[in-house]
């Protein structure tokens, strides 16, 4: 912390609750690692004072701040502009400070596609499957459609997810030329027809963390076939139930959603810094 000086950048993290996130490690640990003068704090901040919150990113010069629950949607009118990845989602989790310019982003989506790309499968020109369509899945699509995914199978369950689920598949529609369709998750044919048929599955929706540890989407094994790639945007546990199924089903490239959740950060970290994040002792520092 010697670093700290009259010229430190400030970058906060403004939800409610948030004491418990790991971004302050990972960026405070980048930080340091590569020298560079900023510092990253947590702030517990409600939606009702989330206009306080913005202003004080103008007011204190603050060089941005990442957004979380419940305040990803309700930031929108306090900024300047948004970026096409948080104009698709009607989300921002990341808010760069240009001189005064308040820019929001989604961060989300370029996590999962970067952190995909990473392990060596490309979305572009390929088919998925997604079931969730809440504040993770919907910029793992939206983003995944931008960068040239051909088609996309979303599945939801008929909750008060669903309208909004069908929003994104018609943005998608309209705005990129990935070619997106909605389905209830309660139509299982429809769902294993399209496992059959896809060269990716997502799993966002949480079930298979805790209190839903024994719990997977799909039971059946025979549902995976061995060259899918399976993704669940859990990461604690490191190894899902869904995950468990897909390994024993003989699936080779099955994932959780740590890879997803350090670069979503690190996306974040390039936009403040325009320096790569250092990965290996980012993620070595939240193990
Ligand atoms: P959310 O509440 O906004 O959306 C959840 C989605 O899953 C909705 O579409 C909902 O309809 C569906 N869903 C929820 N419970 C379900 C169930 N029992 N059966 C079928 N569908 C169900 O939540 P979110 O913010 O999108 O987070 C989803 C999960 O993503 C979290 O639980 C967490 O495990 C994971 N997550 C991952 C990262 C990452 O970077 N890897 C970051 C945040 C959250």
């Amino acid at each position: 912390m010697t670093r700290i000086d009259g010229h430190t950048y400030l970058i906060g993290l403004m939800a409610y609750p948030i004491r418990h996130s790991m971004s302050p490690t990972m960026h405070n640990t980048a930080f340091e690692a590569l020298n560079l003068n900023f510092v990253y704090l947590a702030f517990d901040v409600p939606t009702e004072k989330l206009k306080n919150g913005v202003a004080a990113i103008r007011t204190l010069d603050m060089r941005g701040s990442n957004v979380s629950m419940p305040n990803k949607q309700a930031i929108i009118p306090y900024l300047d502009k948004l970026d096409i990845s948080a104009e698709l989602n009607q989300a921002v989790n990341t808010v760069v400070n240009d001189n005064g310019v308040l820019t929001g982003y989604t961060t989300d989506g370029v996590g999962f596609v970067t952190d995909l790309k990473k392990k060596g499968h490309e979305v572009a020109g390929k088919k998925m499957v997604l079931i969730g369509a809440g504040g993770v899945g919907t910029p793992i699509a939206t983003q995944s459609a931008l960068d040239s995914l051909s088609e996309i199978r979303i599945f939801n369950r008929h909750d008060g997810r669903f309208d909004h689920a069908k929003e994104t598949v018609d943005i998608i529609n309209e705005k990129t030329n990935c070619q997106a369709s909605l389905t209830d998750l309660a139509d299982q044919a429809a769902l294993k027809e399209a496992l059959a048929w896809a060269d990716i599955f997502c799993d966002a929706t949480g079930v298979g963390m805790k209190p839903l540890e024994d719990q997977s989407l799909v039971e059946d094994p025979t549902w995976f076939k061995k060259d899918l790639v399976v993704y669940d945007t859990v990461y604690a546990p490191r190894e899902t139930k869904l995950m468990t199924i897909a390994k024993n089903a003989g699936v080779d490239h099955v994932y959780n959603g740590l890879g997803m959740m350090i670069e979503q950060g690190a996306a974040a970290f390039k936009l403040w810094t325009g320096q790569d994040m250092p990965i290996d002792l980012v993620q070595a520092a939240i193990e």
